[in-house]
């Protein structure tokens, strides 16, 4: 037994129903940047079909090191598979999508804050970053970020975006821009 056992039979009924979607751009043209958290699927809140959109999700939806490194191989394999194919000065937009209520914000708290340093080896410093209590905040901040990394393709545009817990609304913060270098 495993606790997948309802989740794999409601596999079986999609996969009665399912057709494959082929190896190609995606068809939205975004790449969405969001938390891990069970509330915030982007898949639902946005509506986002198979094919649609690429997705990276960990705590907070932070613009991480490895976040970037995703960004930047995405690209690179968009160029690689598909630039052949239509407009060759634009790629996607990666949007980035903070939310309220995330459970990152406990982090602000330093006593939280330091047992979670303990529990997980990773400083202090490091988690009190990654806290996401004011998300307007957060994603113009992870915006800056990615727009700013010599390794984002200036091929690739960034948008910031806050999912409100309580409403379902997703309001957008930053528009999308492209890195300021390469215009
Ligand atoms: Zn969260």
């Amino acid at each position: 037994m495993t606790r997948m056992t309802s989740l794999l039979e409601r596999n079986e009924q999609f996969a009665r129903t399912y057709s494959p979607v082929a190896l190609a751009p995606p068809t939205a043209e975004v790449l969405v940047v969001t938390c891990l958290d069970h509330r915030v699927d982007p898949a639902i809140i946005l509506g986002l079909e198979l094919g649609e959109a690429p997705v990276i999700r960990n705590a907070g939806g932070r613009v991480t090191e490895a976040v970037i490194d995703d960004v930047a191989f995405l690209a690179f394999l968009a160029e690689q598979l598909f630039g052949d194919q239509g407009a060759t000065d634009t790629l996607f937009e990666v949007a980035v999508v903070h939310h309220t209520q995330c459970g990152t914000s406990l982090l602000v708290d330093p006593t939280f804050r330091h047992q979670a340093a303990e529990a997980t080896g990773q400083s202090e410093a490091a988690l009190e970053a990654s806290a996401v209590s004011d998300p307007h905040a957060t994603v113009k901040a992870d915006v800056e970020r990615l727009l700013t990394s010599p390794l984002l393709s200036p091929k690739v545009s960034v948008s910031g975006h806050v999912y409100d817990i309580a409403t379902g609304r997703v309001t957008t913060t930053l528009d999308a821009r492209y890195p300021q270098w390469s215009r």
